[in-house]
């Protein structure tokens, strides 16, 4: 039967059982088969793919595998010292954004807090999760294998286990966008950029005990919610501090 070499780099690595990770190894195959359908074979769901050589060519998800190809398979948006490669999907999405999928609402709170765009709704479904991602060109944020590999998906990450901080660290690391993180800009609660606006507009809303020593006052362009620069950020400010050291 022919047989193609493959060699997974980086993260995808997570996908592979251990006697797969980071070597190169062969695979039969029979017939016409597509490189995606191949890769997805061996558990890697294509949504997490950016970059595929074949002998050391770029190539898209439809090529057509032959004996004694050599396959490299580069993680979304790694950053390569390749010349010119093909991108797979039209990368990056400049404006980064995200949806959040239903079991990562600590994630989703916390990138809004470094002023990530990230929608989240504790009560959507694959398919709308999917949709959305679509229509509002946002990266799916999951923990589940089984999303990422659905068709239709064209941008996501896979959510590593670690802590909430880590994790956060390792998205931002792996799509290369902490300098676009924008601490305090973005309301926590439903996600719209906050605008500042004059201390006496808002004063009535704001503890006695914030009025005399805060300065800077924001609100919220959806909920209307006041945010100001009180004690209680001291502990966020470290928070932000830790993921973008
Ligand atoms: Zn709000």
């Amino acid at each position: 039967m022919p047989r193609v070499t493959f060699r997974f780099y980086e993260e995808l690595n997570d996908f592979l059982p251990a006697h797969r990770k980071k070597v190169d190894f062969s695979v039969p195959f029979k017939g016409k088969r597509s490189i995606k359908d191949m890769i997805e074979s061996l558990g890697v769901p294509h949504a997490e793919i950016d970059l595929i050589l074949v002998n050391g060519r770029s190539v898209d998800f439809t090529y057509i595998v032959k004996e004694g190809d050599r396959v490299s398979v580069y993680p979304v948006f790694e950053s390569l010292n390749i010349q010119e490669p093909t991108r797979l999907r039209k990368m990056p999405l400049r404006r980064t954004r995200f949806i959040a999928d239903v079991n990562l609402a600590d994630i989703a709170r916390l990138m809004r807090l470094l002023g990530f765009d990230v929608y989240f709704q504790p009560n959507l479904s694959e398919r709308q999760i999917i949709d959305i991602s679509l229509q509002e060109h946002r990266i799916i944020l999951t923990r589940s294998k089984k999303l990422l590999k659905f068709k239709t998906v064209t941008h996501g990450v896979f959510v590593r286990r670690g802590d909430k901080e880590r994790q956060i660290r390792d998205i931002l690391d792996r799509l290369d966008i902490r300098d676009q993180a924008r601490p305090f800009s973005r309301c926590l609660r439903c996600n719209a950029p906050l605008k500042r606006v004059a201390k006496d507009t808002v004063l009535h809303r704001v503890p006695a005990r914030s009025r005399s020593f805060c300065d800077e006052f924001f609100v919220c362009q959806s909920c209307d919610r006041v945010y100001w620069n009180g004690t209680h950020v001291i502990r966020m400010r470290q928070v932000v501090a830790r993921i973008l050291a």
